[in-house]
């Protein structure tokens, strides 16, 4: 495949705001395609050259990009340097000088899609002393016989700016018309829930077809996404919907890990994918010492412990462990258990079709239970004094509240999806009205007064599951203390957009935008329909939106959860069913 046609298809993507559209695109372009190629070519329209969990990016800086495009297009670094502080994008930057200098070139090799996947590898893999001029000169070859749109997206990609605007549901959608029909598209999702890998998805697809993907076993070393809870708000709505009798766990407030094991080796994944091994050294050894099974995966959350009196400690204290730097010291400073809660995998078996109890107990069977290894505290209550008498012990042992979970045949483990198998219930909800949102920032308002000079306020958002764009709910300008303040910048600038985002839906217009990619916790006295806000408007059946009112900065940073994966609009109008309508409307 020529690499112009995956570039040409990159650019009718990002000329449409229309999910509809993109997967119509896309799924032409996989129907014609060569089904050696398509496994690239979705990573590469999500700016990628392998999954997530592989942890791997391509990371070129601007300025080295910058050096590569001057080499290519014969200017001058202070040219492009220049042209870069105008436009901001070196993908614009390459684009504009190639464009030059096509008008003057007269050889160039038509690139194909296997000689740029070659030079990326080699720029991903290119390590030692002179790794940078390696990455400049593998980049500049590219950059040569590239048209001006190519050597767009190449930058794009190398700089981790690939943003054509078609996410995993829009390239699922494309993928179903494509290969199957739609009523095969709860399937082929279902895959990628279990692998978190659309280009091995694709592949199997177009090679292997639906049985194929059909075929496709939760594997060791392949993370899968998490299974969610929904929430209800008081434990008699949690037994009435359970049936009158449920299991109990504590909720811990710690990190979510997805553990593998095989053979005595163990990666811990994050709910991001991230690889959390080197930040729970001691965990992973813990877990291989114990396990009491050749293979397995098994999620947990990690808690921080008091050295001495092995008490819970607050969330903030392992967040420690998510420093890039210092890990050593903090690996002997915080002592952190597991608190094991499922197991989806064992000794080649998938047990994710199993009901809850049935893994639960495969769960306590394959570990050695003690040290830094234990189960999450878990009751089967019947009654709403049991339930709550429950609820009281886990707050007294400084947990966020209970997890409740269903015992019916069918409380399987269901990858990717939030439903009321599972159903959570905390401390907050007894005294304010709802949950805490977490929630994307899409803009910022500049300061006034004390502010003066760095952002005041910032435009938050939630994500719809249905249109998959990020839709407005509030503007947050409480609960950020001077430090925070003084960090928005370093936290928020790398996602500077000239323009609204695509995937940004908003009637508010801040003073500078931002592609979604930061997650804060906030809390709100209630939520109301708001005509500044968008999230929900295809919901509340009016057409007005839903706000949150007096909203307010937790303090929580939530980096472990990626943006998609914030406070979805379809939760926060399930919240709002929930709550006494006071009927006040947002005005802001
Ligand atoms: P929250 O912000 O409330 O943790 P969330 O969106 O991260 O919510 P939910 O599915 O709503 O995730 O809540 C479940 C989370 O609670 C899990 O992701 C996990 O990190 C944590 N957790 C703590 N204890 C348990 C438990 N016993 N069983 C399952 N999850 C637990």
């Amino acid at each position: 495949m020529l690499y112009a046609d995956l570039a040409a298809r990159f650019e009718e993507l990002e000329a449409t705001g229309s999910r509809l559209e993109m997967a119509s695109i896309l799924s032409d372009f996989f129907k014609g395609m060569d089904a050696r190629d398509i496994r690239s070519v979705v990573y590469l329209s999500q700016g990628k050259l392998r999954p997530d969990f592989h942890g791997v990016e391509l990371g070129m800086s601007d300025r080295l990009v910058l050096r590569s495009i001057s080499s290519a297009a014969g200017v001058p670094l202070g040219k492009t340097e220049k042209l870069w502080i105008e436009l901001g994008d070196p993908g614009l930057v390459a684009e504009r000088l190639i464009a030059v200098k096509k008008q003057t070139t007269l050889f160039s090799e038509p690139l194909t899609l296997a000689r740029v996947i070659r030079n990326l590898e080699a720029i991903e893999s290119a390590d030692g002393r002179d790794s940078q001029t390696k990455k400049t000169k593998l980049l500049a070859q590219l950059l040569h016989d590239s048209s001006p749109v190519e050597a767009r997206f190449l930058c794009r990609i190398v700089t981790g700016r690939m943003r054509v605007g078609a996410g995993a549901m829009t390239i699922l959608d494309a993928l179903a018309e494509a290969f199957a029909g739609k009523e095969d598209r709860p399937l082929i999702e279902r895959g990628y829930n279990i692998t978190c890998d659309l280009g091995l998805i694709a592949e199997t697809l177009a090679t292997e077809g639906l049985e194929g993907v059909e075929s496709i076993k939760v594997a060791v070393g392949s993370p899968l996404k998490v299974m969610l809870a929904e929430r209800l708000p008081s434990v008699e709505q949690i037994l009435e919907r359970m049936g009158g009798r449920c299991a109990m766990e504590y909720k811990y407030d710690g990190i979510r890990v997805q553990a593998h094991i095989s053979a005595g080796e163990v990666r811990l994944y994050s709910r991001r994918l991230e690889d959390l091994t080197s930040n729970f050294p001691d965990v992973a050894a813990a877990l291989a010492a114990g396990c009491r099974v050749k293979d397995a995966i098994i999620e947990g959350e990690c808690v921080a412990v008091d050295r001495d009196t092995g008490a819970m400690l607050p969330f903030q204290t392992v967040t420690h462990r998510r420093k890039k730097h210092g890990m050593e010291q903090a690996v002997r400073d915080i002592p952190v258990r597991i608190f094991m809660f499922d197991m989806v995998y064992a000794d080649g078996e998938d047990l994710t079709a199993r009901p809850y109890e049935e893994r639960r107990r495969a769960l306590a069977e394959s570990f050695e239970i003690g040290g830094q290894v234990e189960l999450t505290k878990m009751r089967v209550v019947g009654s709403v004094e049991e339930g709550l008498a429950f609820f009281n012990e886990a707050l007294e042992d400084k947990c966020e509240g209970i997890m409740a979970k269903s015992l019916a045949e069918d409380s399987v483990y269901r990858a990717g999806s939030r439903g009321f198998l599972w159903v959570k219930y905390k401390r907050d909800y007894e005294s304010a009205l709802t949950d805490s949102f977490d929630l994307a920032v899409v803009g910022a308002f500049f300061g006034m007064g004390k502010r003066t000079g760095g952002y005041g306020a910032l435009l938050m958002a939630s994500f719809d599951e249905d249109t998959g764009m990020f839709c407005t709910v509030c503007k947050l300008g409480t609960g950020f203390d001077d430090g925070f303040l003084a960090g928005m910048p370093a936290l928020l600038d790398d996602g500077l957009s000239e323009t609204r985002p695509r995937s940004v839906d908003a009637k508010m217009t801040p003073d500078v935008w931002f592609e979604p990619t930061v997650v804060l916790e906030v809390v709100a006295a209630e939520i109301s329909k708001s005509p500044v806000h968008t999230a929900a408007s295809a919901l509340t059946g009016d057409g007005s939106g839903l706000g949150l009112r007096f909203p307010r900065f937790t303090g929580r940073v939530r980096d472990d959860k990626e943006p998609d994966q914030c406070t979805s609009v379809q939760e926060i109008h399930g919240m709002y069913l929930l709550q006494d309508r006071g009927g006040s409307e947002t005005g802001e």
